[in-house]
């Protein structure tokens, strides 16, 4: 059985398991993930219909009927074409019960589950987001060679980068390196390259401009890519020549509260309690509000995906489940600090997939 036929056997069950007569799934990763179909999300309806009692079906606007059909599900899935004179929704709706309960993906546009609703009066939608990243959480071995191959990739872009020159340039012209070292290290493309010095450190999604890197600035890196369809991230926090005053208890406190994160993650831990263990470092060190966001996130087919490593998130975590542990320190006016690693829950505990040294550099 291929990858896509036994995801989709599992969501049958798991739709039958939450009392679901159907899940309708939009384009978006979870389309990608059930089928490894990856239309673009448009005004043109496609869907995938997952019924406990029958076969999945997917609903494609005719002119992407021969794309639906060399997609990796194509063979092995009925594939019906609706044309641009036909009503996509009223044909949605003829193959669906009338009534009962529908989880729908998160991505689906609004446009299209009204068109849905009004079409079907008798049912009622909620969101199938839980059944769907309950399944997605769980990574198999060929997603967790991609994770770990894109890990592997931006810790040698933190590397190079390293060895090149800070003061001096820009923080958009370190931003670009790093773009090209991601690409050349393997990954597919770069998604995301944050580059933030000086004050603009104290910003976690600053947007690297033109503001010159000087000596004795701190600078958060915080940069990712996707390989084979997979996201790396991570971050470091540097200093260029020396480090400024009041940064060295700071980024003790950030190094001890991003390894108290990783020590406390393990099966069967809720997910909050790695947000805790940080939390309890950065806290009594004084510093609690100025570490003002969530701990990490999942990751996957997505940058930021369940489960989110926050307070309030009971939900235990399993073996094969990939996040990000980034607690942060943000001065605003002065500087921030940031690390950031992708970790793998084991058996045992949580495994780094990033491995780039959490030591303080110093940069030229
Ligand atoms: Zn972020
Ligand atoms: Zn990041
Ligand atoms: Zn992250």
């Amino acid at each position: 059985m291929s990858a896509h036929s036994d995801r989709l056997a599992r969501i049958t069950r798991a739709a039958l398991e939450a009392g679901l007569d159907a899940i309708l799934v939009a384009p978006s990763p979870d389309l990608f993930y059930l089928t490894g179909y990856a239309p673009m999300p448009m005004e043109r309806l496609t869907l995938l219909v997952v019924r406990p009692e029958d076969d999945p079906v997917l609903i494609v606007p005719m002119l992407e009927r021969p794309l639906a059909l060399t997609s990796p599900i194509g063979a092995s899935m009925q594939i019906i074409g609706w044309t641009d004179m036909q009503d996509p929704g009223a044909m949605a709706a003829a193959m669906l019960p009338g009534q009962g309960a529908f989880g729908v993906g998160d991505s689906m546009w609004a446009s299209h589950l009204l068109e849905l609703q009004a079409a079907l009066p008798g049912v009622s939608f909620s969101s199938a987001s839980s059944v769907l990243s309950e399944l997605r959480a769980t990574k198999d071995t060929a997603e967790l060679a991609a994770l770990s191959r894109a890990a592997r990739a931006a810790d040698e872009t933190f590397r190079q980068i390293c060895r090149t020159r800070f003061e001096g340039r820009r923080e958009e012209q370190i931003a670009a390196d790093i773009a090209d070292m991601l690409i050349e290290n393997g990954h597919d493309r770069a998604a995301f390259t944050i580059v933030a010095s000086g004050p603009n450190s104290a910003s976690p999604h600053h947007e690297p401009g033109p503001r010159t890197i000087r000596a004795k600035d701190v600078v958060v890196m915080d940069f990712g890519g996707q390989l084979g369809g997979y996201y790396s991230d991570t971050t470091r926090t540097v200093v260029v020549g020396a480090a400024p005053e009041g940064f060295g208890e700071v980024y003790a406190l950030v190094e001890a509260a991003q390894e108290a994160g990783c020590r406390a993650a393990a099966p069967g831990v809720p997910a909050q309690d790695v947000d805790r263990a940080a939390r309890n470092i950065i806290e009594p060190g004084g510093y609690g509000e100025a570490f003002f966001h969530r701990t990490g996130h999942g990751i996957g087919l997505e940058v930021h995906e369940p489960p989110y490593i926050v307070e309030g998130n009971e939900e235990p975590l399993r073996v094969g489940t990939t996040f990000s542990i980034e607690p942060g320190i943000y001065l605003e006016g002065r500087f921030g600090v940031r690390i950031e690693d992708i970790v793998l829950v084991t058996e045992e505990g949580a495994d780094r997939l990033n491995r780039s040294t959490r030591d303080l550099q110093i940069v030229d």
